[in-house]
């Protein structure tokens, strides 16, 4: 593996509520690295004068869903680009897409933190989750209201449904562990770790499994 050329793509996968922003937050202070959702990615192709930009703003603009068959295309230009060590939350979304992710970054590129919980505490740490208003993305509260995700200001002020809570559990079974299979099974290396004890437990180990990585 040479990460002195080509930097690591990390995807953190887990249940909604599993705390993957947390950790993201808490790997800040030790890495240099850019972390993305996959709403970063489109609107940051949106961004530019490009054949996809144009298409993924076209779709933006008018408030759509950018179909799958031009996310991966999006996803592509912006992977290729920016900076080196890339954590991303939210894609690859599906076989479709890992597919497409292994077949041009290959699999020594690629690292997955899996993070293992409950659903029931998912469910219990819904109670200080905040759904943004804007991108509809939840995450845990914060004093600036600041949507992480699309960095809306004064953006956090709905607390999440129990329906949205349960949907996202079915996704969760029906598109990601299916997809974390696969990684698996392309011999992808793949962090396993059960997150049940909490952010500040295992954020410390997290950041060790990821030091060859990103150091
Ligand atoms: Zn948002």
């Amino acid at each position: 593996m040479n990460l002195k050329n080509d930097g690591t793509i990390a995807l953190i996968v887990g249940k909604g509520n599993s705390g993957k922003g947390t950790q993201n937050q808490k790997l800040r202070d030790r890495y240099d690295y850019g972390y993305f959702s996959s709403g970063d990615i489109l609107r940051e192709v949106a961004k530019g004068d490009t054949g996809i930009g144009r298409i993924v703003k076209g779709y933006m603009e008018k408030g759509m869903n950018v179909p799958d068959e031009h996310v991966n295309p999006a996803a592509l230009q912006f992977l290729q680009g920016g900076a080196r060590h890339k954590l991303l939350d939210g894609y690859s979304r599906n076989i479709e897409q890992a597919k497409f992710l292994l077949e041009n970054f290959g699999k020594d590129r690629i690292v997955i933190v899996n993070l293992l919980c409950s659903d029931q505490l998912c469910i219990d740490r819904a109670s200080n989750r905040r759904q943004c208003k804007f991108c509809k993305e939840t995450q845990v509260e914060n004093t600036s209201g600041t949507c992480v995700f699309c960095r809306t200001e004064e953006a956090l002020v709905i607390r999440p449904d129990d329906a949205i809570i349960r949907d996202r559990l079915i996704t969760y079974r029906r598109e990601t562990v299916p997809m974390i299979e696969y990684f698996r099974e392309q011999g992808v290396t793949i962090f396993d770790i059960d997150v049940e004890a909490g952010t500040e437990a295992t954020a410390p180990i997290i950041a060790e499994f990821l030091k060859p990585y990103f150091g």
